[in-house]
Parts: C-alpha cells; sequence; structure tokens
C-alpha cells in the first residue's frame, strides 16, 4: 500500500527526472511544502520563478499564480496543480468595469494586488503583494491611486502611505475579510500574552489591534524572531501549522477556526504525483498579447518593490 512517504520519495524522484521546479505557495499543506522545491508568498514565488533553472514548473496555488509565473517565463511549461484552484478575488471586478474606472478616474495610477486575472493586469499600471505593497506605493510618482480588488489591503496601504489619496475598489478575500474584532478579543481574554499576527488582507477593526501585520512572510518570521512564546494568528490556517512545525516550543492558536481557503486546500500530494505522472494539472497557455501587456505592471512592481 502506498504511504505518504512512497509518494513523497516518487514525487521527489520524479521532479529530479523530468527536470521540474515545484513551487508552493505558503498556504499549502505542509506535505506539499515538503516536496518543494520553493515556499513563499506571492512575491517570493514571483521573484522565483523568474530565476528557476528548470524548464518546467509546477505551481501548487491558485491559478493567478501559475499565469504570473508563465508571464515571467513564457518559454518554459507551466502547470497549475489543480485545474479548479482559483482566487475568488481575482475575478471580483471584471476588465469592463475597471475600464470604466479608469475613465472615471483618468488621473490616477491603477495598482493591482497581485491577486487579479492577467486580463485585468493588461489594463493596469503596476502590481503589488502584501509584502511590498507599501514600498511600491510609496515610490509611484503620481500621488492619486486607485486599488484593486481588495478593499481592506487598499485601506491598510492607505493609513500607512497617508500622504497619497488612495482609492480602493470595493472587494475582498472571503476567508480574511470575514474575522473580526470579537474575536480577537475573545481569543485575547483565552491567551492574554499571546502576541496578534494578522494580514492586511483582514478588516479595519482586526488589523487596528494587531501587534503585528504583514505578509505570510512576515507574519512567520516574526513569530520565528520573536522572544514571545505564544501568538494567535490571522491568516489562513495553513500558517499556523507551519509555524508549528517550524518552532515547536511555542504554541500558535489560530484566530479563527474558519480562515480556511478552500481553494488553496484543492491541491493534495496525488495531484502533484499525477502532474509528474503527466495525468494531471493543467498547462497555462495565455496569448502573447496577453502575456506583453500584463508584464509591464508585474515589471514595473519588480522594479519599484
Ligand atoms: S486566501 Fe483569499 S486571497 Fe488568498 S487565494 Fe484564497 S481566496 Fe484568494
Amino acid at each position: 500500500m502506498n504511504t505518504t512517504q512512497t509518494i513523497r520519495d516518487e514525487i521527489l524522484k520524479l521532479k529530479k527526472e523530468h527536470d521540474v521546479c515545484i513551487l508552493a505557495h505558503a498556504y499549502q499543506s505542509q506535505d506539499i511544502w515538503e516536496v518543494a522545491d520553493y515556499v513563499g508568498d506571492s512575491y517570493g514565488l514571483s521573484l522565483q520563478a523568474a530565476k528557476t533553472g528548470q524548464q518546467t514548473v509546477l505551481l501548487c496555488g491558485v491559478r493567478f499564480m501559475a499565469e504570473t509565473v508563465k508571464i515571467l517565463s513564457p518559454e518554459k511549461k507551466v502547470l497549475l496543480s489543480h485545474p479548479q484552484a482559483g482566487c475568488p478575488m481575482a475575478q471580483q471586478i471584471s476588465v469592463a468595469e475597471l475600464a470604466a474606472l479608469k475613465e472615471t478616474y483618468p488621473d490616477y495610477t491603477v495598482a493591482a494586488y497581485i491577486n487579479t486575472t492577467s486580463e485585468l493586469k493588461t489594463l493596469c499600471d503596476v502590481c503589488v503583494t502584501s509584502s511590498s505593497a507599501v514600498k511600491i506605493i510609496q515610490n509611484i510618482e503620481n500621488d492619486h491611486i486607485l486599488f484593486i480588488p481588495d478593499c481592506n489591503l487598499g485601506g491598510w496601504i492607505a493609513r500607512q502611505v497617508p500622504e497619497k489619496i488612495i482609492r480602493p475598489v470595493a472587494g475582498g478575500c472571503p476567508a480574511h475579510a470575514a474575522m473580526h474584532a470579537d474575536q480577537v478579543r475573545q481569543m485575547k481574554s483565552l491567551f492574554p500574552e499571546a502576541k496578534l499576527l494578522v494580514h492586511p488582507e483582514c478588516k479595519a477593526e482586526v488589523t487596528e489591534l494587531a501587534d503585528y501585520v504583514g505578509s505570510t512572510t512576515g507574519i512567520m518570521e516574526y513569530a520565528k524572531n520573536s522572544s514571545a512564546k505564544s501568538f494567535i494568528i490571522g491568516t489562513e490556517n495553513s500558517i499556523v501549522e507551519h509555524l508549528q512545525f517550524a518552532c515547536p516550543d511555542k504554541r500558535f492558536y489560530p484566530l479563527s477556526k474558519d480562515c480556511i481557503c478552500s481553494n488553496m486546500k484543492l491541491t493534495t500530494l496525488m495531484d502533484v504525483w499525477h502532474c509528474l505522472h503527466g495525468t494531471g494539472g493543467e498547462e497555462i497557455t495565455l496569448s502573447e498579447q496577453v502575456m506583453k501587456q500584463a508584464r509591464r505592471c508585474i515589471d514595473t512592481m519588480l522594479t519599484l518593490g
């Protein structure tokens, strides 16, 4: 009978034989982390995608991430681990709606969270990730910024960069936006010593109560380097498990037991196995025109970030 160990060993052998680089988002499960060549947040994955030497990249995450890899490395074969894994936020605004907004606000620079489709990126001036957003927005010359599609992240950036006029467009991550201040108070009463670390996709009522607000990578680094011994984590619950693996001498508690991204959780170790056998996943294809136009705003992100 196959076990996690036998499947894992076969994946490690196959990826070497077929010269495949496995990139995994931090919200993937621990077993997928353990077969990946690189694990990180959206910004880290983008940087890694641009410099990896392998000709095939298998992205364990959601569709916009695989599209970003394809745009940065058009000559490579890019596979998405599970064809149905998409980010609902990436499609909360349509191309037509964004075109109309640009007409309404012609003097604004359009900044897009990287969690957007490649078609939307063709209309944007620059992308940001949660770890690079503040620096990039500060570095944009224009003082007027239209920010899509996460109004919570946009609002948080606006509070960090008060010298700019930032107009966030309504939208957000269903998992992060569902957490609220009452949960913070409840968890703080249970674990009064614990530090609260949250993602900027959370509502302002949550980020305002936090000891640290940052990307998944930032949250993990903060927890590892802190002298505190317990933490309440306000982001996707995989991070609670990964931190517990990384720091067995500390304790980590989810702010909400419901902060689970069902799309990120679609990919299993067997999906990775099938991709390497050629019996699963989806090869990402994009038109030349979309790749060329969308690349401008990703390149601007890499330059300004
Ligand atoms: S956690 Fe939220 S923003 Fe991230 S992929 Fe899932 S739905 Fe999208």
